[in-house]
């Protein structure tokens, strides 16, 4: 899954300098999370980082893009350049829901 930030974030630019894969920008208003860069942190850490720096704990998981954690390492080895985009991290990114193996 994808996280996203809420309007509860007080800008306060901790989380951007954490993200292993430069998902996190300043939007319009608040920081924003681009969805095809977020891996959960996935192929870089155990848990999200952002998450765990956030002082007001603002930054939940996104429901329409639940994701596998297939999905998430794919797109990893994608943004690491690992190797070319697979079919399931071209749906990923598309905001397809991708299905769970059997
Ligand atoms: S979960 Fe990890 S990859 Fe996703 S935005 Fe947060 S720090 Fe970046
Ligand atoms: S750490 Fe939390 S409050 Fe700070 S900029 Fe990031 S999302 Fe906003």
């Amino acid at each position: 899954m994808a996280l996203w930030i809420t309007d509860e974030c007080i800008n306060c630019d901790v989380c951007e300098p954490e993200c292993p894969n430069q998902a996190i920008s300043m939007g319009p208003e608040i920081y924003i999370i681009d969805p095809d860069r977020c891996t959960e942190c996935v192929g870089h850490f155990d848990a999200p980082q952002c998450v765990q720096v956030c002082p007001v704990d603002c930054i939940p998981i996104r429901p329409d893009r639940l994701e596998s954690r297939e999905v998430l390492m794919a797109r990893y080895r994608w943004l690491m350049r690992l190797e070319p985009p697979t079919a399931e991290a071209i749906a990923a990114a598309a905001g397809a829901s991708v299905p769970q193996p059997d």
